[in-house]
Parts: C-alpha cells; structure tokens; sequence
C-alpha cells in the first residue's frame, strides 16, 4: 500500500468504488471517466508504478491481469465483437495514475 495511492485506496476497498471482480492478486472496476461504453480497469494489489518497474518475478502477476481481462471480456458481453487492452507507461503514455492497472475497453458493437 503506497500512501496517496488512489488505486492501492480502491484494491484495499477503502473507498466507495464498487469491484466487478476481486481475487487475492488484483481487482476489476469500472473506469470513472468511460472512454466507450465498456471501460473497465484491471488492477494488481501490490503497488507497482508501471510497466516499467516490472521484472521477471512479476510476470505471472501480468499474466493473471491479462487472463482476468479476457474473463471480464466474456463476462460483459465484448469478448466476441472484440476490444483494447491498453497500458499506458509514464507520462508520455498518456499514464495520469502511478499503479500498474490495465484497461479493457470496448463495446461499440453489440
Ligand atoms: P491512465 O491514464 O493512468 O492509464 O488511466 C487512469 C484511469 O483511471 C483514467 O482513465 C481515469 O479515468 C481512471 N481513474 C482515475 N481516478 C479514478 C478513480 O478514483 N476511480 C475510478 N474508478 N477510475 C479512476
Ligand atoms: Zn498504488
């Protein structure tokens, strides 16, 4: 837990912000500001900046949030018209929240 964390705030479920899904690894919720009409982000426990603080012990952490990402898919009805998974990295990536999180985004067709 990194203090002032808002996404170490919401994965410990000290705020009001509601989890689609949750495992002892990482949560799912709903993006504040949708950029289509399914955004969700999936998000690690353990606070880790970006992808660029990754290292080979983390990659089965980064697998489970793809793997829940493709669950998330089937479970909001995109995961056959398709959709993004996206991380941004760093500011020039377009990152505004410093905790590894994953967007799935999707759902213009239905
Ligand atoms: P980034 O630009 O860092 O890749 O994405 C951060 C995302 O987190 C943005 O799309 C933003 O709308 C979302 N976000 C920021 N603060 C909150 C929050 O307090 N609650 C939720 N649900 N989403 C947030
Ligand atoms: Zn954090």
């Amino acid at each position: 837990m990194e203090t002032g964390c808002i996404f170490c705030s919401i994965a410990q479920e000290k705020t009001a912000t509601e989890l689609l899904y949750k495992n002892q690894n990482l949560v799912v919720f709903k993006d504040i500001k949708p950029h289509a009409p399914v955004h969700l982000l999936i998000v690690p426990k353990q606070h880790i900046r970006s992808i660029n603080d990754l290292t080979a012990a983390d990659l089965p952490l980064v697998s489970e949030l793809i793997v829940a990402a493709k669950n998330m898919a089937i479970e909001v009805g995109v995961k056959e018209t398709g959709y993004k998974l996206l991380f941004n990295v760093e500011r020039g990536g377009g990152q505004m929240v410093f905790h590894l999180h994953l967007h799935l985004i999707g759902g213009w067709i239905r």
